[in-house]
């Protein structure tokens, strides 16, 4: 059951109850079913959202996450990457992609990992609670296999594994270990104000690909791919990289310079 599930991964990471935890919704069932169930769990909760100016899909998510907040009583945050970067990710993407060949997700993601980190510690937030799911996972776990970086994946897990940093707010995935497919039918069953369409931007074929493979196992072997994943990770012990400041922004970074101002070509 999704919740006994949910209970037994937030043992793991050791989540306590006054802790301020910042959950990323994006307007999709994964993000609002972790923040229905941390709710129901007595956490100490606040929703972050990022209107990525993506036209129609974007006031679509924003107004779902909006009645989702409203329905659970949580204060809501909204970062509009508009007024606040000077343009929608549309633009952004565009622009980066005409220097760099980089997959629409790719870029996105780094975006928004370094908005969420910033803003969480403005917010001074001891977690951020993001919506992937157990496929999720397993397949980027996957796709990292694939491509031959399976280090990659060194810092993947239900809580991100550099969190001694002062300057990086440790991210956790309740729904590590939760089948997508449970998710939306319990998303469904409650009723949960969310956008059930897939992004007009995640384009990558190669992802498509590998999804559709997964969706041909069963949830007990994607399961299995997790636990294995855990098991290498274990063996490669808790990643000792030094982290330093971006001399560009000052956000964490393993580099001199930052993995997104590499891409805003602020070097
Ligand atoms: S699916 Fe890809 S492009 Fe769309 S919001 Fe997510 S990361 Fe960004
Ligand atoms: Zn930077």
């Amino acid at each position: 059951m999704i919740e006994t599930k949910v209970k037994t991964t937030i043992k793991k990471i050791k989540l306590f109850q006054k802790e301020k935890i910042l959950v990323a919704l994006s307007g999709g069932k994964d993000s609002a079913v972790t923040c229905y169930l941390l709710k129901k769990f007595g956490y100490n909760i606040e929703g972050f959202h990022i209107n990525l100016s993506m036209v129609e899909y974007s006031d679509k998510c924003l107004k779902a996450v909006e009645d989702l907040c409203e329905q659970l009583k949580i204060k809501l945050y909204v970062y509009d990457i508009k007024k606040e970067m000077g343009s929608g990710m549309c633009y952004l993407r565009g622009m980066i992609q005409s220097k760099k060949s980089l997959k629409n997700c790719a870029i996105c993601g780094v975006i928004k990992k370094w908005i969420m980190n910033r803003e969480a510690r403005g917010l001074k937030a001891d977690k951020i609670a993001t919506g992937h799911n157990l496929d999720d996972e397993a397949q980027t776990f996957l796709m990292n296999i694939f491509k031959g970086s399976p280090e990659l994946s060194l810092n993947s897990g239900a809580i991100s594994r550099n969190v001694g940093d002062k300057k990086f707010v440790a991210r956790i995935k309740p729904l590590f270990y939760v089948p997508e497919d449970e998710v939306r039918k319990f998303s469904k069953k409650q009723k949960l104000p969310v956008i059930y369409d897939k992004c007009p931007c995640a384009l990558d074929s190669y992802r498509i690909q590998v999804r559709e493979f997964m969706n041909t196992l069963p949830d007990k072997d994607k399961l299995n791919i997790l636990k294995n994943m855990e098991r290498m990770l274990g063996k490669v012990g808790k990643k000792n990289e030094r982290v330093s400041y971006c001399k560009t922004c000052g956000e964490p970074t393993r580099k001199e310079v930052c993995k997104m101002c590499e891409l805003m070509g602020m070097k």
